[in-house]
């Protein structure tokens, strides 16, 4: 609005947040959610000089939570799991590539194909899970393993406070006390081979970390997954929307209330290690090399099937 000024200068305006009943002229709002950023890394209670693998898709929030720990000073380095959807994962790449190049920042890929012999729509082909949470399932267990074998220590999660307060109204809804339990922006590590995971974003909204972007030059990648389909989070961030819209500062209060009653999570217990693998895991086989082996034992049925020359 003309003539507004800015919450914090008094200069003019150019972005309201009646979430935070203010209004940021471009600098001060930089200055904001670097701000909201710092205080999340404060509480994580990871030591400034720790270097940190930062898991990318190319999308708005991990580019940004790049963007910012960078700015702040923290050693960074990409890492990146290629999923294999045509036109979807090139698309994904290049976005992290306009973003990383410039900046001097370095980055792994790894091919999903490659760790462990499919890609994700190979995959979506060979069972009848819905591919999101089998995706899902991977990028958890893979972005772990690997921010481990390349070394580092923590790994940070593009997560914001709309994906945050979403997943926990679903828990709340749903009666899912063991996720209750991992409803935490800080996951400590429980074992030699599982990395700390911190989710620096979850402070900022959706739309701020969209107005971040635009003012720091970060052209995201715009498209989203060909294989996404409604999924039922959706419907619990768009009820939240709609809570925020009737009284700012719902969805806020909502998470941020419920962290503060609830200690902080521990992360999963692991009791073993995978016998094919060796990765650690629950009992005696990980969920990666469950899932592949229920992929194997399809593409075998599938061949004595075939009727053989
Ligand atoms: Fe994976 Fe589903 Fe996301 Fe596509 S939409 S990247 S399949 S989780
Ligand atoms: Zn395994």
């Amino acid at each position: 609005s003309r003539g507004a000024k800015c919450t914090r200068c008094r200069g003019q305006a150019v972005i309201s947040l009646p979430s935070h009943h203010a209004l940021f002229c471009p600098d001060c709002y930089l200055r904001f959610f670097q701000n909201a950023v710092r205080r999340a890394m404060k509480q994580s209670a990871v030591h400034p000089e720790t270097p940190l693998m930062v898991a990318v898709s190319g999308g708005k929030d991990s580019l940004a939570a790049w963007s910012v720990l960078h700015e702040m000073g923290y050693r960074t380095r990409g890492l990146h799991l290629d999923l294999g959807i045509e036109g979807f994962s090139e698309a994904s790449a290049d976005a992290i590539e306009r973003f990383a190049a410039p900046r001097g920042l370095a980055w792994s890929r790894y091919a999903l194909e490659d760790l462990i012999g499919f890609s994700i729509p190979e995959i979506r082909r060979r069972t009848r899970r819905k591919i999101c949470s089998v995706c899902g399932l991977l990028k958890r267990q893979l972005l772990n393993r690997l921010t481990v074998r390349e070394g580092f220590g923590v790994l940070v999660t593009g997560h914001n406070l709309d994906d945050e307060a979403g997943r926990l109204l679903g828990n709340l809804v749903r009666h899912r006390t063991e996720y209750l339990e991992k409803q935490s922006p800080f996951l400590p590590s429980t074992h030699p081979r599982l990395p700390v995971k911190i989710k620096p974003l979850y402070r900022v909204e959706a739309h701020e970390i969209r107005i971040y972007c635009e003012l720091s030059g970060i052209e995201p990648l715009q498209a989203s997954c060909p294989l996404s389909r409604g999924a039922t989070s959706h419907v619990f961030k768009e009820a939240l929307a709609f809570l925020e819209m009737k009284m700012p500062g719902t969805k806020r209060d909502f998470l941020f209330t419920y962290l503060e009653r609830n200690r902080p999570a521990k992360a999963a217990e692991t009791f073993g290690t995978c016998r094919e693998c060796g990765e650690p895991c629950y009992e005696t086989l990980c969920s990666v090399c469950n899932l592949l082996g229920q992929l194997k034992d399809r593409d075998a049925k599938r061949s004595r099937d075939e009727p053989s020359s």
